[in-house]
C-alpha cells in the first residue's frame, strides 16, 4: 500500500523543527532515517499531513566525550554507533545492542534518536539505555530538558517527549574502568527485532560482590523495563550461579508479558529468565572478576 498524502517540509536546525511542529500542529510529524515511520505510514497505520524532515540537521549529528560522558547526537546511525571507537571502549553494551538491529541498510539509515522516540517495545536500544541510565535529552519550545531513561519509555509507542519536543542527544556516563556488560537477545529471525532482549551492567569487588547491576529488558512486554527486583536481589550478595538464577526468575512477578504471534506470555516469561541469568553471568565474567 503506499502513504496517504502529506506534504513534506526541511527543517533545518532544531528551532526551525520545532517551529514547523507547532505550525502544523497534530498533523505533523518528524521523519529522521524513516525506518520506523514510512513502514507504519504504508500500512497506513500513521497518516501524518506534514512530514517536517530532521535528517540533514548538523547539530543532531556527531559523537563526543565530555564531562565524563559520551554524547550521542540523535541522527547517529545504528553502523555509526556499532563501530564507532570512542562508543565501542567507553559504552560496549550500547555498540553490541546497535550491532544486532535489524539489517545492513536498516543499521546505515535507522538513527538512535528515531528509534528512542518510536518507543516499539520490540526496539533493542531501551535495554541497553536503561541498563546505562542514559539521560534522553529533549528541546522543545519550553526549552531543553533530561529525561532519564527509565521516566522516558512510558507505554506501547509511548514516550515523555511531548509533540513539539525534538530528541537532540543521548548522554551517557562513561562507566568505571572494569565494569562487565551484556546483551542478550532472541530475535525475531525476519527482522531482527528483539522478542526478548536483556542488557546488563555489573560491577563486581574482589571478592566477587556485586557493588552494583542493571538490567534493562525489551520485548518482553508493551514497554522496556528495569528488572529491579533482580537487581535488588544480587546487590551487595557474592556472584554465584544460584544467586544468579533466584534473582532472575524474579522477573516472573515484575511485568504483564506480552502475547502475540511471536510468542505466548508464557514463553516469554521463560525466555526473560533465561536470557536474564546469562546476561547478568557474561557482565560478571567481562568484569573480569566473575
Ligand atoms: C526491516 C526492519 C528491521 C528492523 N529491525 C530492528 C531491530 O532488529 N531492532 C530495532 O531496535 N529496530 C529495528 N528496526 C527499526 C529501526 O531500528 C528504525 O531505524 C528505528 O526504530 C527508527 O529510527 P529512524 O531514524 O528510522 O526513525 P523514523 O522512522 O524516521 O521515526 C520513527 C519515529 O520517531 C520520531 N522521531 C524520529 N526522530 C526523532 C527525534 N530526533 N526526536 C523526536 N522524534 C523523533 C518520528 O516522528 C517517528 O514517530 C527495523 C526496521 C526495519 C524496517
Amino acid at each position: 500500500m503506499n502513504p496517504s498524502q502529506f506534504a513534506y517540509q526541511r527543517a533545518g536546525s532544531v528551532d526551525d523543527a520545532i517551529a514547523l511542529l507547532q505550525e502544523h500542529g497534530e498533523g505533523a510529524k518528524l521523519i529522521a532515517g524513516g525506518h520506523s515511520l514510512l513502514p507504519i505510514m504504508k500500512l497506513r497505520l500513521a497518516e501524518p499531513e506534514t512530514l517536517v524532515d530532521i535528517g540533514r540537521i548538523p547539530e543532531l549529528l556527531g559523537v563526543r566525550r565530555a564531562n565524563g560522558e559520551i554524547v550521542i547526537g540523535a541522527l547517529t546511525t545504528h553502523h555509526q554507533i556499532a563501530t564507532d571507537a570512542q562508543i565501542r571502549s567507553a559504552i560496549p553494551l550500547l555498540a553490541d545492542v546497535a550491532a544486532t538491529i535489524g539489517d545492513r541498510q536498516v543499521r546505515n539509515r535507522g538513527t538512535i534518536g528515531g528509534a528512542l522516540a518510536h518507543a516499539d517495545p520490540a526496539a533493542d536500544y531501551p535495554a541497553a539505555v536503561l541498563a546505562l541510565e542514559a539521560m534522553i535529552v529533549a528541546r522543545g519550545a519550553q526549552g531543553e530538558r533530561r529525561i532519564p531513561a527509565r521516566e522516558f519509555f512510558l507505554d506501547f509507542l509511548t514516550t515523555a517527549l511531548q509533540p513539539d519536543e525534538v530528541l537532540t542527544e543521548v548522554h551517557i556516563s562513561i562507566p568505571p574502568e572494569g565494569h562487565g556488560w551484556s546483551y542478550q537477545k532472541l530475535a525475531n529471525q525476519a527482522s531482527g527485532y528483539a522478542i526478548v532482549g536483556v542488557g546488563a551492567m555489573a560491577d563486581l569487588d574482589s571478592q566477587r560482590v556485586v557493588a552494583d547491576v542493571r538490567v534493562g529488558v525489551t520485548g518482553a512486554a508493551a514497554v522496556a523495563w528495569r528488572a529491579e527486583a533482580t537487581e535488588a536481589a544480587l546487590r551487595g550478595k557474592r556472584l554465584e550461579d544460584g544467586t544468579v538464577v533466584a534473582a532472575a526468575d524474579l522477573v516472573d512477578g515484575e511485568i504483564a508479558f506480552l502475547d502475540d504471534l511471536h510468542g505466548s506470555a508464557e514463553y516469554r516469561r521463560r525466555v526473560t529468565r533465561g536470557l536474564t541469568r546469562r546476561a547478568i553471568l557474561e557482565a560478571a565474567a567481562r568484569a573480569g572478576r566473575g
